[in-house]
């Protein structure tokens, strides 16, 4: 199919048209004579056991795929580098911050969420915002969105709500009423369900989209200070959005879309670039906030308080030559920081921590960090040995364990974790709904759009919830009335004059309360 942009989809092989071909071979070396008719008893008779070639090659082509990403499986990845514009060394002793004008390499990975790995670019969803930088000190992985919050802020309803977002169990289809279910007794949500049905809902391919690291994360100077920060990227192409109507034309006609925008920008040498900031809150500010608790990923700082501080700057130019090499296999870790560098209280990022390793581990094995494009640039000494697929000498005939006297590598103590500074409140299952504000900033999300805007996700919103049943509709309607009164005026209104689209798509009340098992 042709597409507006020019892209046939052949990328580069066209470079090897005019070469003469080398000798096609197996697995093991030996050269292959006849790759078109497998070894048959006769002209008409069956395969012969011994057809080495068919069984080598049915055999990898049943093995080609890796588990799919649970969440974020459909995306797009690319190489670049980021550059230090701005002197932060005050706040970080990373050496990549160490100097303005330093540089590194990056890769980047954009995606959908809860789409499989052939769905739509042009779906409503956040998108993916995960960038690795490969720093002299190791890998630091940004494993952020598009969006600065998200859905919850306890780690335990997360795969909750991401089977919201997925498929319904009996009819295998999306529905709406689990996800407006979820939302409406996840008052949490609000915000951020306000920014997936706003404009920027469905951005434009991944080019025009700013992204945050969302969680509340740390920098530590040399003298051992520590500030909490937010880190976000602002395109300098601007953000850039689809209508709906649009999007879902796309979704039929280039559900790539965003695959082929961002590789042919790169192939034609229009670089996407982003201005990184930081936003800023003292150790002892964090502790005495009263607003809203700072480590929250339901809530954004606000920037009149906050204000944003440049960094740097960060430019996509080269797109990978395999994308089930560099993009399929690429595994961000927001565990991966580096010196000068930490974590936050933000309980969904201290789950993160443990879930992002775990899920490659799973979806591409124990050695996933040997992958190229996951491999740190600086060298990688340890004592971690073996495992499935060790391809990369296994660190040879060094000693594997720990202390030794042969001159393996030892721990210096210049890079001893700051200790934590930890309150007397007990352990316990804190409500995380208790004190919490799950409203003001929705409000203000809302207050700060234009007529148009609002309108616009008002009228997002009814096509969506309309389908859901009328108490659920109810109750959603309650939190935009505490969000903004007006908020539930405009829903309310466009639920009214929408005309209910085919209900069959989503399960009704009558039909879930049948398919609940029998006690
Ligand atoms: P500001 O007026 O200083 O900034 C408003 C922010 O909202 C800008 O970052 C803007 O992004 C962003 N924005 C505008 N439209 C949308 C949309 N449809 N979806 C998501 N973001 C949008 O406000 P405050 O910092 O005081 O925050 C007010 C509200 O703005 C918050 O409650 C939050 O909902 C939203 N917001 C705040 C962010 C923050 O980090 N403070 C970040 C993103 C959103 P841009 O600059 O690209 O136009």
């Amino acid at each position: 199919m042709a597409h507006e942009n020019g892209s046939n989809g052949v990328g580069q092989l066209d470079a090897g048209a005019s070469k003469p071909n080398p000798v096609l071979t197996l697995n093991n070396g030996r050269p292959v004579g006849d790759n078109q008719n497998s070894l048959t008893a006769g002209r008409r008779g069956p395969v012969l056991m011994e057809d080495y070639l068919l069984f080598e090659k049915m055999a990898q082509f049943n093995r080609e795929r890796v588990p799919e990403r649970v969440v974020h499986a459909k995306g797009s990845g690319a190489y670049g580098r980021f550059k230090v514009t701005h002197d932060i060394s005050k706040y970080t002793s990373a050496q990549l911050f160490s100097k303005v004008g330093n540089t590194c390499e990056t890769f980047a990975r954009f995606s959908t969420v809860g789409g499989e790995k052939g769905s739509a670019d042009t779906a409503r969803d956040p998108r993916g915002f995960a960038v690795k930088f490969y720093t002299e000190e190791g890998n630091w992985d940004m494993t952020g969105n598009n969006t600065p919050i998200f859905f919850v802020r306890d780690p335990v309803k997360f795969g909750d709500f991401i089977h919201t977002q997925k498929r319904e169990p009996q009819t295998n289809l999306k529905s709406a009423t689990m996800m407006w279910d979820f939302w409406s007794l996840s008052p949490e949500s609000l915000h951020q369900v306000t920014i997936l049905f706003s404009d920027r809902g469905i951005p434009d391919g991944y080019r025009f989209m700013n992204g945050y690291g969302s969680h509340t994360f740390s920098l530590i100077n040399d003298q051992n200070e520590l500030v909490y920060v937010k880190w976000h990227f602002k395109p300098k192409q601007g953000t850039r959005n689809l209508s709906p109507r649009r999007a879902e034309e796309l979704a039929g006609s280039d559900p790539d879309y965003a695959q082929r925008d961002l590789f042919h920008a790169i192939e034609k040498g229009d670089y996407p670039q982003w201005t990184v900031y930081i936003q800023v809150m003292g150790e002892d500010q964090a502790r005495n906030y009263r607003k809203f608790n700072p480590f929250d990923l339901t809530k954004v700082w606000p920037h009149g308080e906050f204000p944003l501080i440049e960094v740097g700057e960060l430019e996509l130019n080269r797109n990978p030559l395999n994308y089930f090499a560099e993009v399929e296999q690429a595994a961000f870790n927001p565990v991966n920081v580096v010196p000068g560098m930490g974590f936050s209280p933000d309980k969904m990022l201290q789950a993160r921590l443990v879930s992002y390793p775990d899920a490659h581990r799973y979806r591409i094995g124990t050695n996933y960090e040997t992958l190229p494009v996951n491999a740190a640039k600086c060298p990688v000494m340890n004592y971690n040995r073996d495992g499935a697929m060790r391809f990369d000498g296994n660190m040879g005939a060094a000693p594997n364990y720990e202390p030794n006297s042969f001159g393996g590598p030892k721990q210096d103590e210049r890079f001893l974790d700051r200790p934590i500074p930890l309150s007397g409140e007990p352990a316990a299952r804190y409500n995380h709904r208790d004190d919490n504000d799950d409203y003001t900033q929705a409000g203000d999300l809302f207050r700060l759009m234009s007529e148009e805007q609002k309108n616009l996700l008002c009228h997002n919103i009814a096509q969506s919830l309309g389908q859901t049943p009328i108490r659920i509709q109810e109750l959603q309607l309650t939190h935009f009335e505490k969000a903004d009164p007006d908020y539930a005026k405009r829903v309310q209104k466009f639920l009214v004059e929408s005309e209910h689209p085919d209900l069959a798509h989503s399960p009704n009340e009558a039909e879930f309360a049948t398919r609940l098992p029998e006690k």
